[in-house]
């Protein structure tokens, strides 16, 4: 033995610890700490890149796909609910995304 994490149990903590930081980061734009908030995204960023693991996509939408900032209303984005979509700007860079609302 070794004491090493098998590679399946790497990806399921890298997943695990990706959606812990997107909930700090919601916690850090509810605290108007927009800076907090991007860190956390690109941490979690980073953890995926690193075990090649893909961000779900409840949570790729939390963030800008052009600067990758983390968007919250009346924070870092403008979110528009229309038609069964939500439409986002983000304010950092004016980057516009559309996503299906669940
Ligand atoms: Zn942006």
């Amino acid at each position: 033995m070794r004491g090493r994490n098998k590679p399946i149990d790497q990806i399921k903590i890298a997943k695990e610890r990706i959606v812990i930081l997107f909930d700090q980061a919601e916690k850090a734009a509810e605290s108007k700490k927009k800076g907090s908030a991007d860190r956390y995204v690109e941490m979690a960023r980073k953890i995926g890149m690193r075990y090649n693991v893909r961000i779900p996509s409840n949570l790729r939408r939390k963030f800008c796909r052009k600067c990758k900032r983390f968007l919250y209303k009346n924070l870092s984005a403008d979110i528009k609910e229309e038609k069964g979509f939500l439409k986002i700007t983000c304010i950092n860079c004016g980057k516009k995304m559309q996503y299906r609302k669940e």
